[in-house]
């Protein structure tokens, strides 16, 4: 490729909407440009990026069984009944009308489509198991488009879908895929950790995410792990060894009364009233699932995390209720209480759902719907609607592994891929049956796989790149190498740029002539913002017979001879792809 017929055009600062690194570096550098909200279009040199990793998840699908084929981005809502999640879904689901009125979606995902497919097609047992994938873009219209090709509404995805006869023969290809998934994103010059995650809107009960591990705020997700043992969950799933309340109020309280409070409106406020520690406080929070309310019960010292809450009543939808909101509850049910002072009793019909940290709670502190009052010295005995206890809290950096009890430990990391155990979650509504040995109908245990393609491409430039650009790894990089001629009206620089062009090309390399007729600073700026992982240039010094060599990763260099340079960098760059 010559620099100078390239489609690209380099900014000379970050654009303005941009937050994080990928997205400035990727603007910047001429490899996307926002059409609207969310939805971008892949330069040549995006593109090409995109089709490397395309392939390194190709060779790996298709090396671990799996095959392709390409569904069709356009859906009939019929499917989405069956599945239950025309409802279900929500607002990110793009849904449209044909010209015949008939109600269609833009697909986000395509479990119903596979599903359908397996249906009408795999009808026996010794057709199975089997595993499809498709890679295309999705659409979602998500509430926040944000980080450029990291969270966007239109986004590459590789999408794989297993069908099992047995959770035997589902445990077996779960495991096959975390595999090829590992092996992908080290392809891709990206490590991964493969950590426990809550399944979400796709359902099923068992999944992991692959997490790029940053310290950026790209990094959408806390991750936590354990140093000595191998627990790491996202923390919409992580758990914690719970410690016993240690202590009990009844040092504090000699009987269970209501006492005045005023102005207490926040935790920190009512245990520097009573003196006494959050531990003591049954923290009442509402929120708002599906539409309605829930109230939280939780220990004060410690947070809800809100998937957990959310999956706990089995809703889809959840926020933290407004003041108008709670004002609304509180005269429903014949209060007037403000936010600080909401209690669990007299509560009928809502939803309650207590965490575990309640459990062992003594002689403690609890809202009373009455404003500038709390009970105190109550126990759970005075609380009739808790039913049950389950796990709701988020867990902290030092809270103790489930699995060892030593402290975890948090980091940030950002989804790259995924792996779901659906079970029969789509086959049996969806009635997707075949029929085993004995001629018996039974649904497909199936399992279903992931990976963003655009935002895998997006996390490698959070992981490489510095002040000057990005750093691509050899194996994505849209290009191998940039040859920079200093100054393309000298005879001699031009030729041996040209002859190492060709040469490289002839071997296979991805090779790039800057033969523009610009400063060789703005050449060498180009070169490190788009980061082409090589670099030679044709300066002055190849009088002597030399060239300059470096090396972008560690900024390393050499000079060398045309043929040795051009040598070293066949052998480099082929060791790598
Ligand atoms: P997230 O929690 O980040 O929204 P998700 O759980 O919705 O992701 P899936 O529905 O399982 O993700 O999609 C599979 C993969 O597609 C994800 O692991 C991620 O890499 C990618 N992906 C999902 N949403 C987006 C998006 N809006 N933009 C770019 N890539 C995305
Ligand atoms: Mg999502």
């Amino acid at each position: 490729m010559k620099m100078s017929k390239m489609f690209v055009q380099t900014l000379r600062e970050f654009p303005s909407d941009a937050e994080v690194v990928s997205h400035k570096m990727l603007a910047r550098a001429g490899y996307i440009k926002k059409l609207t909200s969310g939805v971008y279009n892949y330069m040549p040199l995006m593109w090409r990026v995109l089709k490397k990793i395309e392939n390194i998840v190709r060779e790996e699908m298709d090396a671990a069984g799996a095959q392709e084929l390409l569904m069709p981005f356009v859906q009939p809502k019929e499917l989405w009944e069956e599945s239950g999640r025309w409802d279900a879904y929500g607002k990110e689901l793009m849904r449209l009308k044909d010209r015949h009125d008939r109600v269609m979606c833009l697909g986000p995902t395509h479990e119903e489509i596979i599903t359908a497919l397996g249906r009408d097609v795999l009808k026996s047992y010794k057709q199975l198991p089997v595993n499809l994938y498709q890679i295309q873009s999705k659409f979602r219209d998500e509430v926040r488009p944000r980080y450029g090709l990291l969270r966007g509404r239109e986004f590459i995805m590789k999408d794989a879908y297993s069908f099992d006869t047995t959770q035997e023969g589902l445990n077996k290809e779960y495991e096959n895929m975390a595999k090829a998934y590992t092996k992908i994103f080290n392809r891709c010059g990206l490590p991964t950790k493969m950590v426990q995650s809550d399944s979400g809107a796709i359902g099923g009960s068992v999944s992991h995410e692959f997490m790029v591990i940053t310290d950026t705020d790209a990094g959408e997700n806390n991750v936590f792990y354990c140093d000595d043992c191998d627990y790491s969950a996202n923390s919409n799933h992580a758990v914690s060894k719970l410690l016993p309340a240690e202590i009990d109020g009844a040092k504090y309280f000699s009987k269970t009364e209501i006492i005045d409070t005023p102005n207490t409106h926040s935790i920190e406020e009512l245990s520097k009233f009573l003196n006494i520690p959050s531990t003591l406080i049954l923290k009442t929070l509402v929120y708002i699932v599906d539409k309605k309310p829930v109230l939280a019960l939780i220990r004060a010292d410690k947070a809800v995390e809100e998937t957990k809450l959310m999956n706990a009543v089995g809703g889809i939808d959840i926020r933290i209720a407004s003041s108008a909101e709670i004002a609304e509850l509180m005269a429903e049910k014949g209060f007037d209480a403000v936010p600080g002072f909401i209690g669990p009793n007299g509560m009928d019909g809502i939803t309650i759902v207590a965490d575990e940290t309640v459990r062992d709670m003594k002689n403690f502190v609890v809202g009373i719907n009455q404003t500038d009052k709390h009970l105190v010295g109550a126990n759970l005995s005075d609380i009739p609607a808790i039913e049950s206890y389950v796990d709701i809290r988020l867990v902290e950096a030092g809270d103790l592994c489930p699995q060892c009890g030593k402290p975890l430990k948090v980091t940030k990391g950002i989804e790259v891929g995924n792996i779901f155990q659906l079970g029969t979650k789509y086959s049996e509504p969806m009635k997707a049956i075949y029929l085993d040995e004995n001629g018996k109908a039974k649904p497909y245990i199936m399992g279903c796989y992931g990976i963003g393609i655009s935002r895998t491409a997006a996390a490698a430039v959070e992981a490489h790149y510095d002040e000057h650009g990005i750093k691509w790894p050899v194996s994505i990089a849209p290009y191998h190498v940039v040859i920079v001629p200093v100054n393309i009206k000298d005879e001699l620089q031009m030729k041996v740029a040209q002859e190492m062009y060709e040469k490289l090309l002839a071997a296979g390399i991805e090779a790039v002539l800057d033969d523009r007729d610009e400063r060789a600073g703005v050449k060498f700026k180009d070169a490190d913002l788009i980061g082409f992982p090589f670099r030679v240039t044709v300066g002055k010094t190849i009088n002597d017979g030399l060239v300059e060599y470096k090396v972008r990763e560690t900024g390393d260099m050499q000079t060398l001879k045309p043929d040795e340079a051009v040598e070293d960098l066949i052998k480099t760059i082929k060791s790598k792809i």
